[in-house]
């Protein structure tokens, strides 16, 4: 009763939620009917004169303000965009892409003009003929996903691919296994549970990409260690330009324990499941906010590795990162995240892995250190004497 009741709001949601919103001037056309695409409603005021409302997939939520939208230029101009905020604030500096460019410019601070409170941000663009993504952060979609496994699976073509559930809306939920040598030891990586949270996404794919990579520590890692690779959570979200939820409207990193959602459920399944004869040493579960900041277990809470976060920010300073990255320590057994549940019922670190929204160019770099570290970390203090 309570699944169909769910699957009944969520189709309700998704036909309320994937109309494409538009509007057209007949210089400029605005549409959100691409992939990651969002806006809550357009409407225009002069050929080159837009207000476009922005707000989420439904409430409560925690206000990661997600916009994104395709603009047609048809001759060029000077733009001007009111994103009118219909919940939470401006947070996200706007980012500006030709269609089939690789990186999206930044807007400077001149270019955005936002109000006292934060509920409009008006947007100041000067426009070739052409076409654009205007959005809040870098449009990582599910088909980057697919490039990213792909290029994991060149770094180490040993890698198992698993489906371990399916979306709300029936995408699969994709999972890599690296299967060790030697041992029965586990470290699990989760991502992208909320879909504006990029940053979070890019810091994984380049530490997942240095865990499958060729150095020596790599492999000796891989031989000693099984990894579950889970970096994509919440595809539905992640197509449908969500801020936070998925299409029940249910945070899925709310749902590690109570398991009401697919995307938790069959993946927990699975994890549960592959960690009958094994043991998990330690998880990590990618995410965004405004600062970059590892929460961690309390220092006296029991654990497989004591102070293993401590020693490994250590680790990653002494190792120089570019990133200013601070440890808060917690525990809220009354949530169910991630890292709520894995810590309860394996007593290992539990860590969230989060990176400033803006974090741009020192991200790859520190993950690539945060990820060696890792290694080292975990293998100097497991490895077999
Ligand atoms: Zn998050």
């Amino acid at each position: 009763m309570i699944r169909r009741a769910g699957l009944m709001a969520g189709l309700l949601l998704a036909s309320q939620w994937s109309w494409a919103t538009e509007c057209e001037s007949g210089k400029v056309h605005i549409t959100d009917d691409f992939a990651g695409g969002n806006i809550a409603s357009c409407a225009v005021k002069s050929e080159y004169d837009f207000v476009v409302g922005v707000a989420p997939e439904n409430t409560p939520i925690n206000p990661s303000p997600w916009y994104a939208m395709a603009l047609s230029v048809a001759e060029p101009g000077k733009v001007t965009i009111s994103l009118e905020y219909q919940f939470g604030k401006h947070r996200y500096i706007p980012k500006v892409s030709k269609i089939g460019d690789v990186k999206p410019v930044y807007l400077q601070a001149e270019q955005v003009v936002v109000n006292e409170d934060g509920s409009q941000a008006v947007i100041h663009l000067s426009l070739e003929q052409g076409e654009y993504t205007l959005s809040a952060q870098p449009l990582v979609t599910n088909e980057v996903y697919q490039s990213w496994r792909n290029q994991l699976q060149q770094s180490n073509p040993g890698l198992i691919p698993h489906v371990v559930a399916h979306s709300v809306e029936n995408r699969p939920i994709r999972l890599l296994e690296s299967r060790a040598t030697e041992g029965k030891q586990v470290v699990l990586l989760l991502g992208r549970a909320h879909p504006p949270e990029v940053t979070g996404a890019f810091a994984m794919q380049s530490f997942l990409l240095r865990l499958n990579g060729a150095t020596a520590l790599a492999k000796r890692f891989r031989e000693r260690f099984s990894l579950l690779m889970l970096p994509n959570l919440n595809p539905d979200g992640v197509e449908h330009g969500y801020w936070r939820h998925n299409m029940n409207g249910v945070d899925l990193n709310r749902d590690w324990g109570p398991f009401t959602q697919p995307e938790t459920r069959g993946s927990h399944a699975f994890i549960h499941n592959y960690l009958k004869d094994k043991q998990l040493v330690a998880m990590l579960d990618f995410h965004s906010t405004q600062r970059n900041v590892l929460y961690v277990q309390k220092q006296d809470q029991p654990s497989l590795l004591p102070e293993f976060a401590e020693q490994w920010l250590q680790a990653m300073q002494h190792a120089n990162i570019p990133l200013d990255l601070v440890l808060a320590p917690g525990h809220n057994p009354t949530s169910p995240t991630s890292k709520t549940w894995f810590y309860s019922q394996y007593q290992v670190p539990a860590i969230t892995y989060e990176m400033a929204d803006t974090a741009a160019e020192g991200l790859h770099e520190t993950a690539e250190i945060a990820a060696d570290t890792f290694m080292q970390q975990l293998l100097s203090r497991l490895d077999k004497s």
